[in-house]
């Protein structure tokens, strides 16, 4: 299928293989070049395995020259049921075939029914052996195993978990071809493997038993969605929004530059045919041909960001990704005072990083870079002792990848005196070349170098899509504020942390600054809300926590005009501050909430057993009497006895049958608050319900009643008060 060769350039590629291998490097690429990988499709039906599927094939088919083949395992075909930017063909076949023809890379792509032989194996979803990679995704979730542990795809679709499963299942790959080709030991990074992980896009959690996995809001709204840099992390962050379902907001993508064929190793989103083109432009098709409605609201900047900066209203800088090259472009962002700037970075040892800038709270653009400019000067006088250049000199050159004169090269040589530690460097030849032999680094120095792998900025993309979609519907799941992960290693949740401010930063540790950036943006969100209600009504003493059900709202896209689904019940239990008092107010006060109330006008209980409905005043008396049925169950049978106390926790011991009975109404009467005692009884009669137990004549409802209650929007007024548009 690869044809034209010619455009494609792996030049980078090779040279960070080079540098990834010790000793004789020459014999160690040629070694891992030029394997065959086989992609084993187990569920080819399952969305989240399509998404998995399309983005692994994307990203094998850009390790040239590592990998010389890509030969798709595909038992059964299947319709295709997810978006594949410019490729129209209906089945997960011919979709890999168009995928493939499209990228146009030097990697032959081809499909077979059953699974041969093949140097390394990426398995997708269940049956995998051992011996292979393997992985599956549900929601946010991400589990990749190299132990033979099993992994499938769940139902709950979600492109950030099945992308990231790609990402993570590629990165496996590659550590697995190192290990088979060059060996571990001649690896220049440590490689762990990943055994079993299930990692969570969610919050950035391991293995957990129970972890956090909400489904995705029907549309997803972006709001104001600022992309700065359209490349390797960028537009693989567009291309995973590309594949939501629905997406509301403006977009506004930024980039000065063109696709180029060097890029095509690491660019997910580009293809062959886009060489030339405008990157903003390549952005904004792929957004709109997923999204035809988006058509005038994802508008493309082909324009250097300081032109952008100065046209774009500052207002609308509301969420910003800065996913651009330089510390300028960076501080030029950070100067901008947008609300929230997600950030990215990867480096030449395999980390990525993802930041989250809530300006005065934790680190900033500026303080990121500080920090790191600390660390390179103390890298460098630490060199300094050792070769006697001063420090001053050293942090110049390796900004500069100088070259070394004659007479420092003497300085050094005087310095070291035939110390067999250290190399002197050859006069002509530059800092980063003999710096990395010095020190046994794989950093390729050079700020503007990007990582050839393309799984690594990949990811961070990824992570970053995930970050736009929580900033608007999860905000309780934010990265907070930094998670790095080295893919030659694993994910680990205590590289999830607080990374505070730089105590001398020149833009966040300025305290008129702060109040510069506090008064830009108090006119919307909570702030503009409390302030709002403050001022009209002065008498009104609970406005913090109804902007938080206002927050909540607009979280959840109850706007003006859409269908009604929120729920009293539903504010309650997700805004820990709210109170039925608060939503009273925000209804009938302060008129930011409309209320649409339920048929026949009142909130009513639906006893589903009875078929009956009841109205709030009743709920204690119907929840009683099903749990007096429920004790006499209980009494009548040992083994639902013995269940129900076992769900409660109750420690049987040689309790007589009617304390048994005595201690689980107990249990269920010292809830003292009705709904929570409606939700116990619930609980508890759907585990019975799906337990093999001997139910008899008491079978309970599957919910065992339905509660419909008033309905919530905003009003208009309050979105725009939260958007700033007063
Ligand atoms: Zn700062």
């Amino acid at each position: 299928m690869a044809s034209d060769t010619s455009s494609w350039d792996s030049d980078r590629t090779e040279t960070a293989l080079a540098f990834l291998v010790d000793g004789d490097s020459e014999a160690g690429v040629a070694a891992l070049v030029d394997r065959r990988v086989t992609v084993s499709v187990a569920e080819p039906a399952n969305e989240n395995c399509q998404h998995t599927l399309f983005t692994a094939v994307n990203l094998l088919a850009r390790l040239h020259p590592v990998v010389g083949e890509i030969v798709v395992a595909l038992p059964r075909d299947a319709d295709r049921k997810v978006h594949v930017p410019g490729v129209d063909a209906g089945t997960v076949g011919e979709s890999v075939a168009g995928l493939a023809a499209l990228i146009n890379s030097p990697v032959t792509v081809r499909r077979i029914e059953e699974p041969n032989a093949a140097d390394t194996t990426l398995h997708l979803g269940s049956g995998a052996t051992d011996e292979t990679v393997s992985v599956g995704s549900d929601g946010w979730l991400a589990h990749v195993a190299t132990d033979g542990t099993p992994t499938s795809f769940g139902r709950q679709v979600n492109p950030i978990g099945s992308y990231a499963a790609a990402c993570l299942g590629v990165a496996e790959v590659f550590k697995a071809v190192l290990r088979e080709t060059v060996g571990a030991e001649n690896v220049r990074a440590r490689m762990t493997p990943i055994e079993s992980t299930e990692f969570s896009t969610y919050d950035y959690t391991v293995d957990r038993d129970d972890p956090a996995n909400p489904e995705l809001p029907g549309v997803v709204n972006l709001h104001n969605l600022n992309v700065i840099g359209v490349g390797a992390g960028g537009g693989a962050l567009v291309q995973t929004l590309s594949a939501l379902n629905a997406v509301t907001g403006t977009i506004r993508l930024v980039d000065s530059d063109e696709v180029s064929a060097s890029n095509l190793n690491r660019y997910i989103w580009a293809y062959r045919r886009d060489v030339g083109s405008m990157k903003a432009e390549v952005g904004k098709q792929i957004m709109v041909d997923a999204h035809p409605a988006l058509t005038f609201s994802v508008k493309a900047h082909p324009e250097p960001y300081i032109a952008f900066s100065d046209q774009v209203d500052s207002d609308a800088l509301d969420l910003v990704v800065s996913a651009v090259d330089t510390v300028r472009a960076r501080k030029q962002i950070q100067w901008d005072f947008p609300k929230t700037i997600l950030d990215a970075a990867t480096n030449q040892q395999g980390d990525y990083v993802v930041l989250r800038v809530a300006f005065g709270e934790g680190q900033c653009l500026a303080c990121k870079h500080q920090g790191r400019q600390d660390g390179v000067t103390r890298e460098m006088s630490v060199l300094s002792e050792q070769i006697g250049l001063d420090t001053e000199t050293l942090v110049q050159m390796n900004t500069d990848n100088a070259a070394f004169t004659r007479e420092q090269v003497e300085r050094v040589a005087a310095f070291v005196d035939g110390d067999a530690e250290i190399a002197v460097p050859e006069p002509g030849e530059r800092f980063s070349d003999w710096f990395r032999l010095h020190c046994g680094h794989i950093d390729l120095g050079g700020a503007n170098m990007e990582v050839p792998v393309p799984f690594l900025p990949v990811t961070a993309g990824v992570l970053l899509a995930g970050e736009v979609i929580k900033q608007r519907h999860f905000p309780e799941a934010v990265v907070d504020n930094r998670f790095t992960h080295n893919m030659l290693g694993v994910p680990v949740e205590g590289m999830h942390r607080f990374t505070k401010p730089h105590p001398d930063c020149e833009v966040c540790g300025d305290p008129d600054t702060v109040k510069r950036h506090e008064e830009k943006w108090e006119t919307s969100g909570k702030p503009a809300v409390i302030n709002y209600i403050n001022e009209t009504y002065p008498a009104n003493r609970s406005a913090e926590g109804q902007a938080d059900v206002v927050a909540y709202l607009y979280g959840q896209n109850a706007l003006p005009g859409t269908d009604p689904e929120i729920r009293t019940r539903q504010i309650l239990e997700n805004v820990p501050t709210a109170t039925r008092t608060h939503i009273g107010n925000l209804v009938n006060e302060v008129e930011l909430v409309e209320k649409h109330e339920s048929q026949g006008g009142r909130s009513y209980i639906f006893h589903e057993r009875k078929e009956e409905r009841h109205y709030d005043e009743d709920l204690g008396p119907i929840v009683d009497e099903e749990i007096e049925r429920l004790l006499e169950h209980v009494a009548d049978d040992a083994e639902v006895r013995r269940f129900v106390a076992a769900l409660l926790d109750i420690d049987v011991g040689d309790l007589e049958t009617e304390e048994i009975v005595e201690a689980i109404r107990a249990r269920f009467f010292a809830v003292e608050d009705e709904d929570e005692r409606m939700e116990l009884f619930d609980e508890i009669t759907q585990e019975i319900e799906a337990a093999d137990v001997d139910k008899e004549e008491y079978e309970y409802a599957p919910i065992g009643w339905r509660r419909s209650s008033n309905r919530y929007t905003l009003t208009k007024q309050a979105v725009n008060l939260y958007e700033g548009e007063r």
